[in-house]
């Protein structure tokens, strides 16, 4: 089951409202990741398998007779220990919010992902026939500025934002929470964790850019 209660964009003015329910986003406590409740209680409800999330679940009230009772210190990993009651989201693990990625300053920026590995990959282009690097993140990247001009992206899809100034296109796979950032324009890259193609829906005819 894909994980659509996070926006690709995370400061985005317009970006208030769940892209799917229309309700108003929660944050998190720590990092101001946006996320909407309605939408992950779905997911916990009816996803088989919630081993994709990596979340601290904190509570905000130590008085919940619901379950054992929590401290305030308290920090859940699992999803699945949400209580509609107390539960509040300290902070999603896999979701990157405030940091542009800086591939210089990787180390003393991204904190929270520092297990994690990040890779450059060419790709022979489907559409221009010239090889396109691409960057492949092993977390969600919902900053809201290019990491190459710090332009505005743009939000194309729930999955999908773009720098028409560089043309650099952010696709991200709601599997498994990861972002390939395509310096170029291709119509598919693939998750590096999962192996799902991802379309993008931008692609360029003559000199001017067309999204399709
Ligand atoms: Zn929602
Ligand atoms: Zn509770
Ligand atoms: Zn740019
Ligand atoms: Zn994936």
């Amino acid at each position: 089951m894909p994980i659509m209660f996070i926006p690709f964009i995370n400061e985005e003015e317009t970006c208030y409202y769940c892209y799917y329910c229309k309700r108003k986003y929660s944050q998190t406590l720590l990092f101001e990741q946006k996320y909407c409740k309605y939408c992950l209680f779905i997911y916990i409800k009816y996803s088989e398998n919630n081993y994709n999330i990596d979340v601290c679940v904190s509570t905000k009230n130590t008085q919940c007779d619901k379950h054992e009772p929590r401290t305030l210190g308290f920090c859940a990993e699992n999803i699945q220990e949400w209580c509609s009651y107390c539960s509040e989201i300290s902070f999603f693990r896999q979701i990157v919010t405030k940091y542009k990625f800086d591939i210089m300053n990787y180390d003393q920026k991204i904190i929270i992902n520092d297990h994690s590995q990040f890779f450059f990959e060419s790709l022979e282009s489907s559409l221009i026939k010239k090889p396109i690097a691409i960057l492949y993140l092993p977390w969600w990247d919902a900053y809201y500025q290019c990491l190459a001009c710090n332009s505005q992206l743009e939000l194309k899809s729930n999955c999908q934002k773009w720098c028409s100034n560089c043309f650099i296109i952010y696709t991200g796979c709601r599997y498994c929470l990861t972002t390939n950032i395509i310096f170029g324009i291709t119509s598919q890259s693939q998750c590096k964790k999962c192996k799902r193609l991802l379309f993008t829906n931008i692609s360029i005819s003559g000199n001017d850019t067309m999204i399709l």
